[in-house]
């Protein structure tokens, strides 16, 4: 799915000529938010000033700086034989039997993708994470760092976790497939089904107490039906025994962004789910 850049400036942006004071998440403030971005969130997106107050315009700032400038190139790596060290955070036995998985999944050839990728995408955070979040499939940005949600979408994620206090550490990501599509297109069955093996073994191994299904894709698989974004949004499904909150996917909210006070409304559901 590609997300331009400037469409996570377009839409904190307009936030801002709304005059909202709260930017994005209901009940946090941006002073608040600030205070969350500089005390440990992604290192990129820090705001100018510690202890500073921040108005909405500093808020687009900080979170642009890391949006606009795209990291520093790093060469190519070679067709993927290395598990990335943020696979697993900690030597736990979840986490020892998950890096076992990435690197099965580092060598699979289950269908074509694996032909264009650069990295395989496993999956990143917190093996014993109360919340596992599922998206689609890796992007360009994602394909080349080998990470989930590294683009403009993956900031409006993390922003969205935010809100419900669930910063991004806290959180296992990865999607319901591991390689690049080509030019972003729709995962199709086939790679679906080759692929969510992975998925079905990385959850049992994480035994998270809830999903985040985020966008059509994941929130069908996870919820194993085929209805619409619509009509998957705002209910809590099962997996496998687990619930399940399937939301719109950030790159949706970044073109669609009359549709995030419904996101919200999700996020919101996902807290409680998460608190009973
Ligand atoms: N979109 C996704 O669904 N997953 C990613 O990792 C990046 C963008």
């Amino acid at each position: 799915m590609i997300v331009d850049r400037d469409l996570l400036a377009r839409y904190l942006r307009q936030r801002i000529e709304l005059g909202e004071s709260e930017i994005l998440l209901d009940g946090m403030t941006a002073e608040e938010l600030k205070t969350r971005l500089v005390g440990g969130a992604r290192p990129e997106v820090v705001a100018p000033e510690a202890g500073a107050r921040m108005s909405p315009t500093q808020l687009l700032q900080a979170v642009l700086a890391g949006v606009s400038s795209p990291p520093p190139s790093k060469p190519a790596p070679a067709p993927v034989t290395t598990v990335p060290a943020s696979v697993v955070t900690r030597p736990t036995v979840s986490g020892e039997a998950l890096r076992v998985l990435a690197a099965e999944a580092m060598g699979c050839k289950a269908c074509r993708l694996h032909q264009g990728r650069r990295n395989v995408v496993f999956g990143v955070g917190n093996p014993q994470a109360d919340v596992v979040v599922v998206g689609e499939a890796p992007g360009g940005e994602e394909d080349r760092v080998g990470e989930p949600f590294v683009g403009p979408a993956g900031k409006l994620l993390d922003l969205m976790l935010l809100s419900v206090g669930l910063p991004r550490e806290k959180v296992y990501i990865c999607n319901v497939l591991k390689c690049r599509p080509p030019d972003n297109r729709d995962p199709q069955r086939d790679e679906i089904e080759a692929c969510s093996t992975f998925l079905h073994r990385q959850l049992d191994l994480i035994a998270p107490k809830a999903l985040l299904a985020v966008g059509r894709f994941a929130a069908q698989l996870l919820s194993g039906t085929e209805k619409s974004m619509g009509a998957l949004r705002g209910r809590v499904h099962v997996y496998r025994g687990t619930p399940v909150v399937a939301t719109f996917h950030p790159a949706y909210l970044l073109r669609s962004p009359n549709r995030t006070r419904e996101a919200w409304q999700d996020l919101q559901l996902l807290r409680e789910v998460i608190d009973r």
